[in-house]
């Protein structure tokens, strides 16, 4: 019988011995850090906290946390605790809001990555007769890498094609037999436009049976879609360059995001006052990465808005679970007094039919107040059936239900609003 997990052993680790492992894993860690790297030493002094002083699990909380600020100021190698030429390969976030984050690896890191990525991918279907069409962009960005290295773990073929020239993406899923699609949620749904238009039907003309999609937030409605749309399983990925890339958990066939919490020790605390909240609660996620080499991080604050879970999976996977994410704190928008995400906007929109998976959200100021407006692009038959009115009010009627706040919305003509071959820009700035 074919094993349901790519690692049986730690995937199904009793509770109590997957924290003492953790605190085995902290404790080198902070000594490590401290003996190797002047700002962590540094850092750890002005906080009065020594390696010794870490005897469990939650003397975590004595130590300062990490923010963006500090990965900018010690920009790129400052943080690096081996030596340089230890490094075997260098990755970086895009840097849209400043300098780009820097994820040097070495030779055990990489290893590392696959390890976990091949973990969650295992766990996704993935198996080694697979042929995985990577249509992330390969470049300095983490995604495309760390999806190739957990396939080829597993032993599946990659096709490395990357993000783009999407006619070429669809003879080649149809000519190379690929069986599983990486890449955004919202490029799969582009691809599954273009292929409409080249006469082929998504759900019948190709092979593919998974979608292992990441790097955008998206909401349990669009991936129902994506999953009609293609007729396919669409297992969501979550990582960041700070911590390794993807691979930082595992989403089981149950669809809950198992932390390789072997590698990446997790706290939710509250964005305000940084207190570290219970099981359940809401709040920002907080990474430490137990293993790393090159460049752990310790208490690195994410931005990103989730819960942890207690349940007991039937899965069979004892690893702790966090929720899908709600949105980046920085994507937090304040209208009238009410906080809304834009996944928030989406899971209303992707309840109506006849409203395609196109949208915009548009922020305008108005002296100190914020509006939204929202325009959605029907689909073509929908569009010509005519009274977009009615599809207006729906959509309005959808996200009132959601956040209790009227945020006008406008059918515009299918096929005006840019498609992504990466990450979707769902809000603009009018
Ligand atoms: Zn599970």
């Amino acid at each position: 019988m074919v094993s349901e997990f790519w690692d049986k052993k730690i995937e199904t680790m009793p509770s109590k011995d997957l924290k003492e492992l953790q605190l085995k894993r902290l404790k080198e860690l902070v000594k490590r850090v401290y003996t190797k790297n002047k700002y962590y030493k540094k850092k750890l002094d002005d906080a009065g906290v020594k390696p010794g002083d870490i005897k469990q699990l939650n003397d975590i909380e004595k130590i300062p946390f990490l923010t963006k600020q500090d990965l900018r100021e010690y920009y790129p190698f400052g943080l690096v605790c081996t030596q340089m030429d230890d490094i075997v390969e260098v990755h970086a976030s895009s840097g849209t809001t400043g300098k780009p984050v820097v994820g040097p690896y070495t030779a055990n890191d990489v290893d590392l990555w696959g390890e976990v990525m091949a973990r969650a991918l295992y766990a996704n279907g993935m198996r080694k007769n697979d042929r995985m069409q990577n249509s992330y962009g390969y470049g300095l960005f983490t995604g495309a890498h760390g999806f190739e290295k957990g396939a080829q773990k597993i032993g599946a073929m990659v096709i490395t094609i990357s993000s783009g020239n999407t006619q070429r993406q669809i003879k080649v899923m149809k000519d190379f037999e690929s069986t599983v699609l990486a890449c955004t949620p919202s490029y799969s749904m582009y691809m599954a436009e273009v292929a409409e238009e080249l006469g082929l039907d998504p759900k019948k003309d190709f092979k593919l049976k998974l979608g292992t999609f990441g790097a955008e937030s998206w909401s349990e409605e669009m991936r129902n879609n994506v999953e009609k749309r293609w007729g396919i399983s669409a297992a969501e990925h979550y990582g960041l360059t700070e911590i390794i890339g993807p691979g930082v958990v595992s989403e089981c066939p149950y669809k809950k995001l198992h932390i390789n919490a072997d590698h990446f020790l997790t706290e939710i605390i509250d964005p305000n006052t940084g207190e570290t909240l219970e099981p359940g609660e809401e709040g920002e996620l907080v990474f430490t990465t137990l293993t790393k080499e090159a460049f752990p991080a310790i208490r690195f604050r994410t931005k990103d808005l989730a819960s942890l879970s207690e349940d007991i999976c039937d899965c069979g996977r004892t690893l702790p679970i966090q929720s899908r994410i709600k949105g980046r704190s920085d994507d937090m928008m304040k209208v009238k007094g009410v906080i809304v995400f834009p996944s928030q906007i989406e899971a209303g929109l992707m309840q109506v039919e006849g409203v395609s998976e196109y949208y915009q959200i548009i922020k305008s100021k108005k002296g100190d107040i914020t509006e939204l407006s929202v325009e959605i692009e029907p689909t073509e038959k929908r569009w010509k059936e005519g009274h977009l009115d009615d599809l207006e009010q729906k959509a309005q009627d959808e996200i009132y239900s959601i956040l209790n706040l009227h945020v006008p919305v406008k059918a515009i003509q299918p096929k005006t609003i840019q498609r992504s071959t990466g990450k979707a820009k769902r809000v603009i700035e009018r």
